[in-house]
């Protein structure tokens, strides 16, 4: 999508700090970490949001859980981590492509991501 933020750092078109990319997924370091480890993991694929995954288009969210798998260990997070993607308004989506939070680094609470 030529509007879409997300698309435009695929693109290359906006400035990222890449950690991971391979033909299907691209993973980087989120402008405003609020953890120590905030890192980004969205598809090349335009998907808004959750609630738009289904059977056509799902393969590509079961490999962003296997690039999460491989950052933490890469990452060597062997205290924990989070994954989680805000679908909508009340969880604060901001960003219309979809998208997994990778967070470590401090404990975290479940109020708050
Ligand atoms: P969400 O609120 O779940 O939609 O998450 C959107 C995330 O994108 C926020 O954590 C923002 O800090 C992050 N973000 C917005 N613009 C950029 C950018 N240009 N580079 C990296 N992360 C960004
Ligand atoms: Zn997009």
């Amino acid at each position: 999508m030529s509007d879409c933020l997300f698309c435009k750092i695929i693109k290359g078109e906006i400035p990222s700090t890449k950690v991971y990319e391979d033909e299907k997924v691209y993973a980087f370091k989120d402008i405003n970490p609020i953890a120590p480890v905030h890192i980004l993991i969205i598809p090349k694929e335009h998907i808004s949001k959750l609630e738009d995954v289904n059977e056509t288009n799902s393969a590509v969210i079961s490999h962003i859980f296997e690039v999460a798998a491989k950052i933490a260990r890469d990452m060597n997070l062997t205290n924990g981590y989070r994954v989680v993607s805000n679908c909508g308004d009340d969880a604060g989506q901001t960003v219309f492509h979809i998208h997994f939070h990778l967070l470590a680094g401090r404990k975290l609470g479940w109020e708050e991501q």
